[in-house]
């Protein structure tokens, strides 16, 4: 049976060996080229569940699949193939610290295989020419040459950025991307992120712990609470009562009026800004 929906998630339960269930029996469809923002408190879910899409945790029961592939059962060759079309940006960015941007970029190329044993430092010229496209799309071709341990937190996550970009993926995972960042970097990245889906056509889901920024920027909005899906639905429809559900006890109200707020402060500021 074909469906419509580029990630299709069935009856998705998980259980750590330590006994915690982190998700229960979660359902999620995710059309091509949509972002998703996957919102809730620490502990609820959000990272176990990215992380059962290209089975870096291993999915207790469910189903998962991508453009109609059960990614559940896939042996290791299998899987290798079908991360490639799956690009991770991570919260602490993962970069290698003593190589170049440009090397940590083409280290995307290598999809998720062991970097130190397959990486070889030869490239395809067409994969470096991608490379300095995608870095300067977000605006650090100059700093191609230098090491990643050189790099603030921002452009640190946009060199993530680019190194999933470049394996050229149908869906981006994103896990906490804004974590380390401050406010205004995060709003950044988290534009960068949007517009470059928007470009491309990509699919995401953006595991963000951070309502205000998940509101101003995606279209739908996924509330998890303890493993399971509180709320599915557009930004605007997120009321009090459900923050609330999602989060515990806070004066919602306040924070809705300050996202309006910052979200014309930020258009306003940031629209014409080539964010360095
Ligand atoms: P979130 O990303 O929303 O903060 P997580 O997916 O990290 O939530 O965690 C969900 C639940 O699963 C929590 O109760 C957490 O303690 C538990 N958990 C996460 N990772 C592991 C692990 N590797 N082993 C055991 N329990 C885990």
């Amino acid at each position: 049976i074909r469906s419509l929906a580029l990630l299709r998630i069935e009856n998705l339960t998980k259980r750590y060996k330590t006994g915690d269930t982190a998700l229960k029996s979660v359902n999620l469809e995710v059309p091509k080229g949509q972002v998703l923002a996957l919102i809730g408190p620490s502990g609820a879910g959000k990272s176990t569940l990215i992380r059962c899409v290209n089975r870096l945790v291993e999915p207790t029961e469910g189903n998962i699949l991508l453009d109609d592939m059960e990614l559940t059962t896939l042996g290791s060759g299998q899987l290798r193939k079908a991360r490639r079309s799956m690009g991770m940006i991570f919260q602490e960015y993962a970069l290698v610290e003593r190589l170049s941007v440009m090397e940590n970029v083409l280290s995307g190329r290598l999809g998720y295989v062991s970097f130190w044993r397959s990486f070889s430092r030869r490239f395809p010229q067409s994969d470096v020419t991608e490379a300095y496209r995608l870095l300067e799309r977000v605006g650090l071709d100059h700093m191609a040459d230098k090491r990643a341990d050189e790099l603030s937190g921002g452009q640190r996550q946009r060199v993530g950025i680019c190194r999933a970009l470049i394996q050229d993926p149908a869906l981006l995972l994103v896990d906490e991307p804004t974590a380390s960042l401050d406010p205004k970097t995060s709003r950044q990245i988290m534009r960068l992120i949007c517009e470059l889906c928007a470009e491309r056509g990509l699919a995401a889901i953006i595991n963000i712990h951070d309502v205000l920024l998940a509101q101003m920027f995606a279209k739908r909005i996924v509330g998890l609470q303890l493993g399971e899906v509180v709320y599915d639905g557009e930004p605007d429809g997120l009321t009090p009562d459900q923050l609330t559900l999602i989060y515990g006890e806070e004066d919602w109200e306040a924070t809705i009026d300050k996202v309006e707020d910052e979200v014309s402060d930020a258009a306003a500021v940031e629209s014409t800004e080539i964010v360095q």
